[in-house]
């Protein structure tokens, strides 16, 4: 039986808490800008170490509240408790990714955005020259060519 230090009641046993999942998980800022590849990863995706990870439990059968835990996923040993949007103690601090109210000097999320390049006016389809278009295959439209005067200009 695992003894868990609830941060408002102290040691109680295990049996009066609920897991809440990995902590500190920020909702988007803009859920509609989300793809639904992103969206799935926000809800569904998450981090799964061995060690020290940053969980949400609630103390349902006490004062049923949230609060944030370290525990080891090998050990099952909590290493720190502390309250609902608090930041974890500064050992764990790394444990924490993604999240806005740390702000790391350092290199902030390696990799976290594989959308590809985004360079704004740096369009690849050259010089616009009307009339260059090919029309290509318009098999829905067989009488386009007629009314465009321009289209064989050479
Ligand atoms: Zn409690």
């Amino acid at each position: 039986m695992l003894l868990i230090d609830c941060p408002h009641c102290g040691p109680r046993d295990e049996v009066e808490f609920h897991y809440g999942g990995q902590a500190h998980v920020a909702y988007p800022e803009d859920p509609y800008a989300l793809t639904d590849a992103q969206w799935a990863e926000f809800l569904f995706y998450r981090d799964n170490p061995r060690g020290p990870f940053a969980e949400r439990w609630q103390h349902g059968v006490g004062c049923r509240k949230w609060f944030n835990a370290i525990r080891d996923t090998a050990s099952y040993e909590f290493l720190a408790v502390y309250p609902m949007g608090a930041q974890p103690p500064h050992e764990y601090a790394h444990l924490v990714s993604g999240s806005p109210a740390v702000a790391p000097a350092g290199p902030a999320s390696p990799g976290a955005s594989p959308s590809g390049p985004a360079s704004p006016g740096a369009s690849p389809s050259g010089p616009a020259s009307p009339g260059a278009s090919p029309t290509g295959p318009t098999p829905s439209s067989p009488s386009a060519s007629s009314t465009e005067s321009g289209s064989d200009s050479a």
